[in-house]
Order: structure tokens, then sequence, then C-alpha cells
């Protein structure tokens, strides 16, 4: 997984793409979507259709799946990432992918350039690399499995990762600079740096500290909990200031587990600090020391949050206190899969006008000046063609 053939992008023609896009469009309410579907919400004749899907699957840009019921086409991770690219490149947020700067546990990152050569990072959002760890727990999957994929979880993953990031980058914390997101793919600035994990020798451990400290406090403040805050998700620059990513699992500090979750941030970095450089201090914050100052959380989910994001952000919140007694019993719900396969023959809940936008945005034609304004007035979240696709 993970492997970007950036070349092949060029070789899809418009059709191509009206294809793959059908199929995205389709698993909004499939999660096969069958070929006469496809060809229907791409008005195309079902032979050509057939065989743009045929060569779509060579490509591995999608599936071909058969169940009991029904037979049809599933979008992968590679198609996946040919729309997003696409519709980044369309607005000129990109014109090239270069190496591969890292493997997250969740994601892929590259380095891409738009087209005045400035270099920024991409980061991919993969959900389902190692399973349930963004879930809370498998009563949540289970619960909602009618609208649960990997694809699903991953764009609302990147689109959580993009609305923090810019709330706290106009709050003027140490956050690269959001530049745009699409789908699960967000594009930020490339931080000079490196990871505080490979990082073995500081020259003043306590200053790095306080101010590893101060941040985790800071956050607090606004109402907000890192959730992942550790030697992985901070990068230490040349002068050992720190720049913290990584934002998909954020909680906020109402959250009925907050207390947990904030003293183990505190203790990651106690830990690390113990280990790495042997330093320990017996000052560290406790969620008592909290002086709330804004509720960034309550903020930002008021604001142009697209309803998706809305109601199923708990489920990138980080396994809690109790995620593990409750992984046992679960009777799967029999109404869960099946409910999807309405709207079968007609388009269903298929939007063609949203279709049609997409394509458009894909193509380039759509006006470009939306998409960069300010999150909290949000376009951006709130915009139409960020469809709530089941994917
Ligand atoms: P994951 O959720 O998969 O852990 P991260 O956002 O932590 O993904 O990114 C994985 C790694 O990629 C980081 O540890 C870091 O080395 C690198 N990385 C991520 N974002 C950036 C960035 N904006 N600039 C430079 N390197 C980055
Ligand atoms: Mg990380």
């Amino acid at each position: 997984m993970g492997k970007l053939n950036v070349v092949m992008i060029r070789y899809l023609s418009r059709d191509d793409f009206r294809v793959l896009t059908a199929v995205e469009m389709g698993m909004k309410n499939h999660e096969i979507v069958p070929a006469s579907l496809v060809a229907s919400i791409a008005s195309l004749k079902h032979g050509g259709c057939n065989k743009i899907l045929r060569e779509l699957v060579k490509h591995k840009l999608m599936v071909f799946e058969r169940s009991k019921t029904v037979q049809g086409y599933r979008l992968n991770y590679p198609g996946y990432d040919y729309l997003a690219l696409k519709t980044l490149s369309s607005r000129d947020v990109l014109v090239s992918v270069g190496n591969q700067m890292g493997v997250g546990k969740e994601s892929d990152i590259y380095i891409v350039a738009n087209a005045e050569e400035e270099q920024f990072a991409l980061k991919l959002h993969r959900l389902g690399r190692t399973s349930f760890r963004n879930l809370k727990n498998k009563r949540d999957y289970h619960k909602h499995r009618h609208k649960m994929s990997w694809l699903y979880l991953s764009r609302l993953s990147a689109m959580k990762e993009f609305a923090y990031m810019k709330a706290l980058y106009d709050r003027g914390f140490p956050v690269p600079k959001p530049v745009d997101f699409n789908r699960h793919a967000v594009v930020m600035e490339l931080v000079n740096g490196y990871p505080l994990c490979q990082v073995h020798d500081v020259e003043d451990p306590a200053a790095l500290y306080s101010e590893v400290m101060e941040l985790i406090v800071k956050l607090a403040n606004h109402g907000l909990i890192h959730g992942d805050f550790n030697e992985f998700n901070l990068m230490l620059d040349d002068n050992d200031h720190i720049t913290m990513i990584d934002f998909p699992q954020m909680v906020s500090t109402s959250h009925p587990n907050a207390e947990w979750y904030f003293d183990r941030d505190v203790k990651c970095i106690r830990d690390f600090f113990m280990r790495r450089f042997s330093y320990e201090s017996e000052l560290y914050p406790t969620f008592k020391d909290i002086r709330k100052e804004c509720s960034l959380d309550v903020e930002i989910s008021a604001s142009g949050f697209s309803k998706d994001l809305q109601e199923d952000e708990f489920l990138l919140h980080p396994a809690g206190p109790d995620a593990e007694d409750e992984s046992e019993e679960e009777a799967e719900d029999p109404t869960a899969t099946g409910s999807r396969e309405k709207g079968e023959g007609a388009h269903g809940l298929i939007d063609m006008e949203e279709f049609h936008k997409v394509l458009l945005e894909l193509e380039g034609l759509k006006v470009k000046e939306e998409h960069n304004d300010h999150l909290c007035n949000s376009p951006v979240l709130g915009r139409k063609h960020c469809f709530p696709i089941g994917l």
C-alpha cells in the first residue's frame, strides 16, 4: 500500500476520471457499486463504461468484488489518491509529487511542489492500516458500520486535521501552515527539522521540556488535548524549537476521559525526556492547572464544519481507558449492511448536480476563489462539493 504512480495521472482520460468519480459517487450508498449504476451516473454507454472499468481495475485504481447479492466495483486508496491529487492539481495547489518522506502509523507523507517550485508536505490519510487504533472501540465500529469505510474515515480524518491545523495556526500555535485539503489528502507547510524521536542531543533539555509542557498547557487552555502527543509528532528545528504535527485524534477538554488523555500526553513526554536525555523534572502540568481561555473545540465544531465531521468526529478519538472491556461481545446488527443498498436502479440518493461539480473541479474548471478562505467562515468545509459521500 502507499505507492503513488504519479506518472499515470496524466494518462487518465476525461472519461476515465468520469468513471472513477461515478464509482466514488456510487459508494455514497453502495459498498459495491454495480456496473450498471456506474454507467448511469457517468451517462456513458454500458459497453464503453465496462471497458473503462476493466482498465481502471487493471491499473489497480479500483477493485472488482462479488458478494452474495451484488457484484461491482469499489474504489481503493490508489484510486482515491488519484481523485484527490487531480483535484488539488486543478486548483494549482501542486503540480508535482516527489519522494515519500515518511510512512506514519496511518498516513503516507510525500514532498510536493507547486508551479513556483515551492515545496510542501502532502499527507495522505490511510486509516485501516493499524485497524482500530483511531476508533474509540469496536462497539462504535459496529454501531456505525453503515457509514463506515476506511476511505470515509480517512476523509474525515483529513478534514479534521485541516480544520484543527487551521484554527491552531491562526491562533499562533507552532503547527505547519495549512494549505489545502481534498478528500483524504492534506497539503501543508513542509516543516524544516527532524522528529524528536530522531534527536539524541539537545543543548538545553530543560528549556525544551518547558517549551513542550507549555504547549500542552496552552492547548488545554484553548480546550484541546492532542491525544497522541509524543516524540513522533513533534518536529525539532535547528534552534531546538518544536512544531507539533498530526491532529486527527484531538479531543476536547470536556470529553469524559479528558483528564486521562491529558495525563497520558504529559506522561509520554516525561518518559521520553527521562529515557532519551536522562532529564527529569518535578514540575509537570496536571489537569487541574488548566485555566480555560477559550474553547477552540467548540468554536471549530460550531463553525462551518461539514455535517459528517460534526456527527462522526468522535469516531476518530483515540482509544480511552475503557476501550478494552468493550471490545468483546457485539451482536451483529442485521440491518447494518442491507440498509445501504437502497436507491438501486434509479440514482437513489446520488446527487447528479454534485457529481458534475466534482467533475468540473477535477478538470480545473471550477471557480477557485473559495477554497482557501478562512475556515471559520468556512466555505471550505461547508462547501457543497465536499459531499458527504459515504466513502
Ligand atoms: P501519522 O498520523 O501517520 O503518524 P504524521 O502526521 O505524524 O502521520 O506524519 C508522519 C511523519 O511524517 C512524521 O513523523 C514526520 O516525520 C513526517 N511529517 C509529517 N508532516 C510533516 C511536515 N509538515 N513536514 C515535515 N515532515 C512531516
Ligand atoms: Mg504521527
